[in-house]
């Protein structure tokens, strides 16, 4: 193969659409970047237009390539990875969305869910799917829209209408859309997020289809994450294949090479997001962590992950600059948190979405506790920084217990891992290194992996291994006895934000 050849990643995320071109060393040769408009309609309802992601997706393709000055000719194949759950219904001979995407965050399906559980509660599909029933999920994202949406109903069962999560929405979008025949398939990854995937199959689960209302002709074809899918049509990369689907946080677990049983990365974005690889058995949680599907590489055995998912970490950062105005851009408040040695006894806890891994108490709602006098704006920016790392403490517990082996060392990633007040607080409350990677990207990284697999670019995991580099490390510098005070703080802490909402 030339050695002009690349991989693009496209990286649909919560807050923007990316572009990225990986050569093969894993390092970034351009990238391009649009933010998308955060819909709000009401409180707990959150909203993307799909129209506009996909509009950005075709700038940020153009915008990347323009950059590299590269064409088509350049790229071997198309990844993408992208935000999960977040769902979109469409007219499939119009491209038409027929309701604004709803988002992986929103919380109006609290009844359907509630609903659905019915006498068995929370984990009626647990030992099928792996999730407690939870807003979170795309499901019942769906129901919400065919029963609320005017007519809906009536043309999905006529056939006319297709669900995709954002990765099938990009991949029906680049490959053709209504005028030519886009592809319409999702990966088993994404497929894992839905509810509606039975985890041993990775198959479609009609019985709980049928309960959420949802038919069958609109759900798409469940793929491995690592195959070709089909070409580009129209515009400037036409005829290249797409090769790779990843859910951001599986992808950020690909790109950080974490491809043996027992290895995990924690992600810190708009939520955290730690997976760690079980290798290929699909092991219940007894402590509150997801079941998940972290990869299948073509016809390769499917690879399984413990997933502990937290709504809000750097969006608690975006909160504390948009709804307080206390700072004007993210980097602040670590300039604020590092004025004073410690939170004054004031803990924030950011259960704005309720609260998810490992308690999932939808009744929850957001506290600042602990507050004196003495606290001031300094102390508030710590504990601010601090609840991401208390949050992440209390998945990792989770995570030894379930795993059994606790785990040695935490790899990181995602846009809070800049800041160094909060890597080396979260060493010290943990007890175990953290360490950061030199390809920060891993999540756009980890889909350009699985596509390039796909196509021989890459020859197997071994390459990919080889391209991991360290950056940073952390080291616990804490005393036992002071972290597990604190910590002891933050459950008290967390207890004051339960039973808020009827
Ligand atoms: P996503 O992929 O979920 O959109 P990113 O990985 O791009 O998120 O991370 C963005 C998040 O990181 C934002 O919520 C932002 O508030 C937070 N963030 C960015 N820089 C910093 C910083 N220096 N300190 C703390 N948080 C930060």
């Amino acid at each position: 193969m030339a050695d002009n050849t690349y991989v693009l990643a496209i990286d649909q995320g919560t807050t923007s659409t990316r572009a990225m071109i990986f050569d093969r060393s894993g390092s970034v040769v351009a990238v391009d970047q649009v933010e998308h408009e955060q819909i709000f309609p009401r409180a707990g309802w959150v909203e993307h237009d799909a129209l506009e992601i996909w509009e950005n997706t075709r700038r940020v393709i153009g915008g990347a390539l323009a950059k590299a000055n590269f064409n088509s000719r350049n790229i071997s194949a198309v990844g993408i990875t992208n935000q999960r759950e977040t769902a979109v219904v469409w007219d499939r001979s119009t491209g038409q969305p027929v309701y604004n995407a709803i988002v992986w965050q929103d919380t109006r399906t609290q009844k359907i869910v509630d609903r659905l559980g019915g006498d068995a509660g929370p984990d009626r599909y647990k030992e099928t799917v792996g999730l407690p029933l939870a807003t979170y999920f795309a499901g019942p994202k769906v129901t919400w829209i065919l029963e609320n949406v005017d007519g809906v109903k009536d043309r999905a069962e006529a056939g006319e209408l297709l669900f995709g999560t954002m990765d099938t929405w990009v991949l029906w979008n680049l490959t053709g859309g209504a005028e030519n025949d886009g592809v319409h398939v999702t990966d088993v990854t994404n497929a894992s997020r839905t509810m509606l995937m039975n985890l041993e199959t990775l198959e479609w689960d009609e019985q709980i289809a049928a309960d959420m209302g949802i038919p069958l002709s609109m759900l798409p074809e469940i793929r491995s994450s690592s195959e070709v899918y089909g070409e580009c049509k129209p515009g400037i990369l036409r005829g290249t294949p797409v090769a790779g689907i990843l859910g951001d946080q599986q992808a950020a677990t690909f790109g950080q090479a974490c491809l043996a049983k027992g290895e995990a990365k924690n992600t810190y974005g708009t939520g955290n997001f730690m997976l760690l690889n079980t290798g290929t058995e699909a092991v219940p949680s007894e402590n509150g962590l997801l079941t998940t599907v972290c990869y299948k590489i073509g016809d390769q055995p499917t690879v399984y992950a413990l997933e502990g998912s937290i709504a809000v970490t750097g969006s608690l950062v975006q909160w504390v600059r948009d709804n307080l105005g206390l700072i004007s851009g993210a980097p602040e408040i670590e300039e604020l948190a590092r004025k004073v040695d410690d939170n004054g006894g004031a803990y924030f806890v950011p259960a704005f979405s309720g609260l998810f891994a490992p308690h999932w108490r939808p009744d929850a709602r957001g506290a600042l506790v602990g507050l004196t006098r003495y606290v001031n704006k300094n102390h508030i920016a710590r504990a601010v920084l601090e609840s991401t790392a208390y949050q992440t403490r209390e998945v990792l517990d989770a995570m030894n217990a379930d795993s059994g082996v606790p785990l040695a060392e935490l790899r990181v990633d995602g846009g809070m891992v800049v800041n160094e007040t909060l890597m080396q607080f979260q060493a010290d409350i943990l007890g175990v290194d953290v360490v950061r990677p030199k390809v920060a990207e891993t999540t756009a990284l980890g889909a350009a992996y699985a596509a390039g697999l796909a196509v021989d670019y890459w020859q197997n995991e071994d390459d990919l291994r080889a391209n991991w580099g360290e950056d940073k490390r952390w080291t616990p510098q804490m005393s036992e006895d002071q972290r597990e005070k604190y910590y002891r703080s933050w459950k008290k802490a967390v207890t004051k934000t339960l039973d808020w909402v009827d």
